[in-house]
């Protein structure tokens, strides 16, 4: 049986039997990881407070072969990342980056850089960026390093530049990318943005991290969120749990303070 040892985020989980839990984790080494973790529920658990979503750390665990899960050892913090559980907007944006993660990549294909893009995410939700933002300059990268860039420089239905018309552009992500006018007439159902929108979306995928913090997106920002979202479910099939919790929280709060 080998021991395996890498750096990992907690992306997933759910309880097993009388005290155990199924931890899903995204690691730098393998990839996504599903473990169990031995009475994990226990009061005196070795494992106290550590499998809680989204914290950083060291992951140890014994790779039997013979099954998809592998046993959880040991799992010390290094980043907790409480501070995403300060507000309900930074936990659902949080929690739309993770779902995503857990559910648009393959078990033990090992992906540095994703785990490079969800740590910085994650930290950068912990330190109080907009989570808003970081959710959108997440997911752009994301989809991108998946391979499933959406195409913007012309029709990916029928190949002819000029999408952009009247300053608006059409995206329909199951054809991945934007649409002229007379395609997105005939296929509908496609999303109309700004095409300011179609600029914010390249800069958001090339830009320095810091940067693209900083820049002023204004109200692309809300429909890159819209693109990105319905990419994503898409690529997965159906809607993600996070987003209908930020759609219940937005509805909750007034308008200013919406996540
Ligand atoms: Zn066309």
């Amino acid at each position: 049986m080998a021991v395996e040892r890498t750096a990992a985020v907690v992306i997933g989980g759910f309880p097993l039997g009388e005290s155990d839990r199924v931890v899903t984790f995204f690691t730098r080494r393998f990839g996504k990881v599903r473990g169990v973790a031995k009475a994990a529920r226990r009061m005196r658990s070795k494992f106290s407070g550590a499998l809680e979503l989204f914290t950083l750390g060291e992951l140890v665990f014994f790779d039997g072969g013979r099954s998809e899960l592998v046993q959880v050892d040991h799992f010390d913090i290094e980043r907790p990342f409480g501070g995403i559980r300060a507000d309900l907007g930074r936990l659902g944006h949080a929690a739309w980056m993770a779902e995503s993660v857990a559910r648009l990549t393959a078990e033990r294909d090992p992906h540095p850089a994703m785990f490079a893009l969800l740590s910085l995410a994650l930290a950068a939700v912990d330190g109080g960026a907009s989570p808003s933002r970081v959710a959108v300059v997440f997911g752009a990268r994301f989809v991108d390093a998946l391979g499933h860039r959406l195409r913007t420089d012309a029709c990916v239905l029928c190949g002819r530049g000029g999408v952009i018309a009247g300053g608006r552009a059409a995206v329909d992500v199951d054809a991945g990318g934007t649409v002229c006018p007379s395609c997105a007439g005939a296929v509908g159902g496609t999303l109309s943005v700004a095409a300011a929108t179609i600029d914010a979306l390249r800069r958001v995928r090339t830009a320095r991290w810091g940067d693209v913090m900083a820049l002023p997106l204004g109200t692309a920002e809300r429909e890159l969120r819209a693109i990105l979202e319905a990419h994503v479910t898409r690529l997965a099939g159906q809607g993600s749990r996070a987003a209908r919790f930020l759609r219940e929280v937005s509805r909750s709060l007034p308008v200013s303070e919406a996540p």
